[in-house]
């Protein structure tokens, strides 16, 4: 799995102009070197910033956003207008800018000097005002940004600009993004089918299919020390159950899983997918419907989908991108069955078989149990409950003219008792800014009963992420009431349509 912030940078472009003399451009360089120094020096953001040399005409600008554009370790421009640089020499690059955009406005120093100020400093110094006439150019064209405000020392403003970034990492992941499909949907299920075309047109993402044989080959031509090293790996990393250990009397079936795995994962690799969906509908001479070996597979970055879910595959990819490096995870989850005792409303969420364990921070069980579906030997899968903690799961649905993304922040709890009966990994959570209130939203909104559930990325890079794909994000959470979220669908409709013209 290819790292989604290495060998990447963001540039930092310079804005100014000729006005004030060569001095005044000397200092505007060694300010915006200096800016530059310190968002780099802090360490709080995934990839390196990397200084541009001050832009003062309408040609080097058009140049260096060209020269972005080009460049595929580039994964967004920030840009910060020093001294007043007008915006007219902007609008012929901006109009070809094909890079996300993040529009800083700081200024080199902290506080006003209020004893020395004079028109040298304030002429050097005026991106309050440089920075607004940047907005006007930026609002005229239309141009999707990100607008963060104030001093690079502020840990709040690095945090905002390693968030746009996380952002632009998942932008990018999606434009790389291959997904394998093993069969198609389920069968007469509505929401998980969806436009391939508008997929890759809108996300950048690809998605074909291959038969479920193709895999089954791949299986079969699994070397037996292989399946010894993964097996080994299972023993080590996880708590095993007796009868799958080695001596135990379903030891083969570990040994089938781990050559699933060996398996699919060379089957993805030879084929630069970070993306799979496979369905219990068309297993083909598979042994097993995929459990651990899914759940593996997930846990080192791919994206999956169960029921040819491909939708949910590219969102748990995406998610996988942004957040990279940070503690909590993500997985494909679905909502299963509720508790609605009054005042204890909770989402029981969990799968078949395939939740990612990078969702809890403890040692999962490895266990053997029989699947109703699927019409295949009982399948191997990690048993687990997630870590409690704010989270959020995010649907991608197909409306028919267009993709809605739906997001709602929620708070994973512990489970209120033991569930020793159920036989998969689970999570609990209560939904923000209530059961009743997220769910009658949620289902307003056509949102999908699979999703990506994560832990370790907030709301905002998706709001981020769905600005760059010009794509409707609805958000549900705290503040969230039942009328206005509803008015915000019906008001999204017309923007939309209105958007996307004829
Ligand atoms: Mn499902």
């Amino acid at each position: 799995m290819k790292s989604s912030f290495q060998g990447h940078e963001v540039w930092f472009l310079t804005g100014s102009q000729g006005l004030y003399g060569e001095d005044a451009l000397n200092q505007v360089a060694r300010q915006s070197r200096a800016v530059v120094d310190q968002l780099n020096a802090a360490g709080d953001i995934p990839v390196p910033v990397v200084w541009k040399p001050t832009l003062t005409d309408a040609q080097s600008i058009r140049k260096a956003i060209l020269d972005a554009n080009s460049r595929d370790e580039v994964l967004g421009v920030i840009a910060w207008m020093h001294t007043f640089s007008p915006a007219k020499m902007w609008i012929p690059g901006l109009t070809v800018l094909g890079k996300p955009l993040l529009h800083l406005n700081t200024q080199a120093n902290v506080e006003l000097p209020w004893a020395t100020i004079d028109m040298d400093f304030m002429n050097l110094n005026q991106s309050a005002h440089g920075d607004r006439e940047f907005g006007y150019a930026l609002s005229r064209l239309g141009i999707r940004r990100e607008t963060v405000i104030g001093h690079v020392s502020d840990p709040k403003v690095r945090a905002r600009i390693a968030t746009w970034v996380r952002a632009c990492a998942g932008w990018n992941a999606a434009h790389h993004l291959n997904v394998v499909r093993f069969g198609d949907n389920m069968r007469n299920v509505a929401v998980t089918d969806g436009d391939k075309n508008e997929a890759l047109r809108v996300f950048g993402v690809t998605v074909n299919t291959w038969g479920v044989n193709d895999l089954v080959e791949a299986v079969e031509s699994v070397s037996e020390s292989a399946v010894d090293d993964v097996v080994a790996e299972y023993d080590d990393a996880y708590d095993v159950a007796p009868e799958l250990r080695a001596g135990g009397e379903k030891r083969e079936s570990l040994r089938c899983a781990a050559r699933q795995e060996v398996a699919l994962r060379a089957f993805l690799e030879e084929r630069d997918a970070e993306a799979f969906t496979d369905t219990f509908e068309d297993l083909g001479a598979l042994r097993q419907l995929p459990g651990i070996a899914v759940q593996r597979l997930m846990a080192d970055g791919y994206g999956f989908g169960a029921e040819g879910d491909w939708k949910t595959a590219v969102l748990v990819r995406i998610v996988k991108a942004m957040a990279e490096g940070l503690p909590g995870g993500a997985s494909l989850m679905e909502d299963y069955t509720y508790n609605l005792v009054p005042g204890q409303e909770l989402i029981l969420g969990a799968h078949m078989l395939e939740v990612c364990p990078s969702l809890s921070s403890k040692k999962p069980k490895v266990e053997i149990h029989p699947l109703g579906i699927g019409d295949r030997e009982d399948p191997v899968r990690m048993v687990f409950t997630a870590d409690p903690g704010q989270g959020m799961v995010v649907s991608l649905a197909d409306m028919g003219t267009r993709y809605r993304l739906t997001a709602n922040v929620v708070d994973i709890v512990e489970p209120l008792q033991d569930l020793p009966q159920l036989p998969v990994a689970r999570a609990v959570w209560k939904p923000r800014p209530s059961l009743d209130v997220s769910a009658e939203c949620w289902m307003e909104s056509g949102a999908a009963h699979h999703t990506v559930m994560t832990n370790a990325i907030g709301v905002d890079a998706f709001r981020i992420f769905a600005e760059l794909a010009h794509t409707e994000l609805l958000v549900i959470d705290e503040n969230t009431t039942v009328n206005e979220f509803k008015k915000e669908v019906r008001w999204n409709k017309a923007y939309f349509q209105l958007a996307q013209g004829i």
